[in-house]
């Protein structure tokens, strides 16, 4: 089979691997149809996650076909089409059984990290059971493929964590893939405002047709002065941090209105200034989260219904066999307008 395989920071070839075969009766083998790239495969591909070694084949999002099970796999059989959950959970440790799969000891994110990933032909998925999902025939994969990362991150660490309330006047920081699907998802709770800030025109523009009430362009002025122009100086009630910068964290710091909630997304590489002289009195609550994965029933649900559609983030589709082209064009997002690729294996 074919896959995108790893080699060391920059160095990455769509290349001929073998199979991959059951290692455990809990694992199952599945033919994947549909899959795409993140934020962070580009960081593992910088050389920004040393766990990630040469030789890896990356990814952790996507949909397939049951193609084999081990013995002990009960839920699954040959044919069922699937998602494939970034967070491989055992479902018996002490993490899994209060709903922290992401810290599972012997899952987590593993798929494209430290096992072989979803971008191939085939994957191997242990403990299939809990790892897996079903998903229905007849609607459009695409929606699957974002539930496998990009909406349970968005809605678990930023809206979740964030408390939205009916009413509330949310900031979401940050206008690329997993901040829209913040934006989506926090339409659950109905807010009366959503603000979204980022640098990029073309981004804002997508959030406004996703239903942003206001958009903040910060590389046009300070982005605090604005936001709180438009609250008339009170702050918001949420401001989601997906980014995972000092700058954006600064930000959501300045402009929490009291009793408000910062919650936390983006994936730092620094510290931060935690601005205590204004904090400490103001009654908020800070949240950082790595995403569980313990919605992705619900936001199946969602899809199914026709309540969200995550498949309005898809900017581009190519042929699996053509992901070193797709790679381009993701890591030139801003140029190429690219949200999320999705990957077809034909
Ligand atoms: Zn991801
Ligand atoms: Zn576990």
């Amino acid at each position: 089979m074919k896959a995108l395989v790893y080699h060391g920071p920059g160095k990455k070839a769509w290349e001929e691997r073998p199979m991959p075969k059951l290692e455990d009766e809990k694992d199952a083998i599945v033919k994947v149809l549909k899959t795409t790239i993140c934020g962070t495969d580009l960081h593992i591909m910088k050389g920004d996650v040393p766990e990630v070694t040469d030789g890896r084949v990356l990814g952790h999002e996507g949909v397939g076909v049951v193609e084999k099970t081990g013995k002990s796999v009960g839920n699954f059989k040959p044919g069922d089409r699937v998602l494939i959950s970034c967070i491989t959970s055992d479902g018996t440790c002490e993490f899994c059984k209060k709903g922290m799969y992401s810290h599972c000891v012997n899952g987590g994110w593993i798929l494209g990290h430290t096992i072989d990933g979803t971008q191939a032909e085939y994957v191997r998925i242990p403990y299939a059971d809990t790892s897996l999902y079903a998903i229905p025939e007849g609607l459009n994969e695409d929606a699957f493929v974002m539930l496998s990362d990009i909406f349970p991150t968005a809605f678990e660490c930023g809206v979740l964590n964030g408390r939205i309330k009916p009413g509330d006047t949310v900031a979401i920081v940050g206008a690329g893939p997993v901040g829209l699907a913040s934006l989506l998802t926090a339409k659950f709770y109905s807010p009366s405002r959503i603000m979204m800030i980022d640098v990029d025109e073309g981004r804002l523009a997508v959030a406004r047709e996703l239903g942003a009430t206001d958009v903040v362009n910060s590389a046009e002025g300070p982005a605090i002065e604005k936001v709180m122009e438009l609250t008339g100086e009170r702050g918001v009630d949420v401001a989601i941090e997906a980014v995972g910068s000092p700058v954006t964290f600064g930000i959501c710091e300045a402009i929490v209105a009291a009793g408000g909630h910062i919650a936390n997304i983006g994936v730092f590489g620094q510290s931060v200034d935690l601005h205590m002289e204004r904090l400490w009195s103001h009654n908020i609550t800070l949240t950082t989260r790595l995403v569980d994965t313990v919605t992705t029933p619900m936001l199946l649900k969602s899809v199914e219904s026709g309540t969200l559609h995550p498949e309005r983030l898809v900017t581009h589709h190519f042929a699996l066999s053509d992901i070193m082209d797709a790679y381009e064009t993701f890591s030139n997002a801003r140029k190429e307008k690219a949200l999320k690729v999705v990957l077809e294996n034909r």
